[in-house]
């Protein structure tokens, strides 16, 4: 094997320069621990952007995965296949929703969700009901369809993205209601903002949602790539509203680090895509939907809904204290479950402040301009959640003593 340094000249070479990665290789993986060629050990409370929900190498979601390998990875969507029958029946079951389709990866689970609210008006006589409501600051993918949903302007600059959505301030009803027409198709609407953020919705802010669609008739459709499959202590984080939304798009923990993205909605816009109007041709595949069931079985085994609830208010509270020690940096902290952000002080940049804590031996992803996510794996211990903000509340408090409030991008080796 090659050391961090020989394949990361290859790599300067060699990858697309559309990521700007950290400057070591990671080799492997146990639990929250990751290790790099030259075999430094890494704390992971990112879990790959809340990917890896139960963790590194977590031993029955690899034997599940080798053994289906073994007997069968793809078909195509021309045959049925069981492990993708019975995924799409367990979702269902947990979601309240009646059907699946299958893809792989959140932004093509968001252009499903909307193709299909499209294609339901279209398919029910009513062409012109077209636009979309999503938010400003959302996220839903990088696709072109995807992105005319994302409400981050720079991200759609300069693509000549398609149009028919409206943006409006997140949580903000009246503005909602004031972007309705007898032309809009549907709300799309993540229950947290995850990568705009992490905006938790607030109070009432979803159940308004819904009075308003009903009121109209449009969707809504749920965008729980980020909140989905556990992370907020219950399945899906809508749930804690009351509220039903008409679909719903899931990926990211779904697979526990394998790629699938999902589709799920109600019995009443089962006939929205009929034979020839979307597909995919990886979607559904056994192997994929093997990964996924086995992560479901182990989100009921290792009750990690429950646990990313407890651990969660655990790791709020270490957040609260650290915002409570160092009024300099940090505004304040905000999230659910295991989906949680430290808001930093204007001024301060969180993806400049991401290295320092990476040279302290912890991964983080920023969220927004200002904010440092957690979003560990849910098997994550309370002694690891201890150590991370440990180590982070030691480079805030070298920041807070006087340093300059920017530190350069560029990570060295530790
Ligand atoms: C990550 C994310 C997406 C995009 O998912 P990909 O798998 O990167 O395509 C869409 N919506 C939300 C809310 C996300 O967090």
């Amino acid at each position: 094997m090659s050391s961090n340094t020989e394949i990361l000249a290859v790599a300067k070479r060699r990858l697309y320069g559309n990521y700007k990665p950290a400057q070591f290789v990671i080799a492997r993986g146990q639990g929250c621990e990751l290790y790099d060629l030259d075999d430094e050990r890494w704390l992971d409370l990112c879990a790959g952007v809340a990917v890896c929900s139960v963790g590194h190498a977590h031993p029955s979601l690899v034997r599940v995965i080798a053994e289906q390998a073994a007997t069968l990875m793809h078909t195509s969507n021309y045959f049925y296949n069981e492990p993708n029958i019975l995924l799409a029946d367990e979702l269902c079951r947990r979601t309240k929703m009646d059907r699946a389709f299958f893809c792989n990866s959140g932004t093509e689970a968001n252009e499903a969700i909307l193709k299909l609210a499209r294609h339901h008006f279209y398919g029910i006589g009513q062409p012109e009901r077209v636009r979309i409501i999503a938010f400003d600051n959302a996220f839903h993918g990088r696709t072109m369809g995807a992105l005319s949903l994302t409400g981050t302007p720079k991200y759609r600059e300069g693509f000549v993205v398609p149009g028919g959505v409206t943006h409006v301030p997140y949580g903000d009803l009246p503005a909602v209601q004031k972007a309705m027409g007898p032309d809009v198709a549907a709300i799309i609407v993540e229950p947290l903002q995850g990568e705009g953020g992490v905006f938790p919705a607030p109070e009432g802010f979803l159940r308004g949602l819904r009075a308003i669609c009903d009121a109209s008739g449009a969707l809504l459709l749920a965008d729980e790539v980020q909140t989905g499959v556990g992370r907020l202590g219950r399945f899906l984080g809508i749930e804690a509203s009351g509220v039903k939304p008409d679909a719903v798009a899931l990926a990211k923990g779904l697979g526990g680090g394998f790629p699938i993205g999902a589709m799920l909605c109600t019995e009443a816009l089962a006939g929205a895509l009929p034979p020839g109007t979307h597909g995919s041709t990886f979607g559904g595949n056994p192997l994929a939907s093997a990964a996924a069931l086995a992560v479901l079985k182990i989100l009921d085994d290792e009750k990690l809904m429950d646990g990313a609830r407890t651990k969660g208010e655990h790791l709020g509270k270490l957040l609260g204290e650290l915002v409570r020690d160092l009024p300099q940096v940090c505004e304040g902290h905000r999230g659910e479950g295991l989906l949680r952000g430290l808001v930093l002080k204007p001024g301060f940049v969180a993806r400049d402040v991401l290295p320092k804590v990476q040279e302290a031996g912890v991964l983080l992803t920023a969220a927004g301009d200002r904010v440092l996510r957690f979003s560990p794996p849910l098997v994550v211990t309370l002694a690891e959640l201890e150590e991370g903000v440990r180590e982070v509340r030691a480079v805030l408090t070298e920041l807070a003593s006087g340093l300059t409030a920017s530190v350069p991008a560029a990570v060295g080796a530790r």
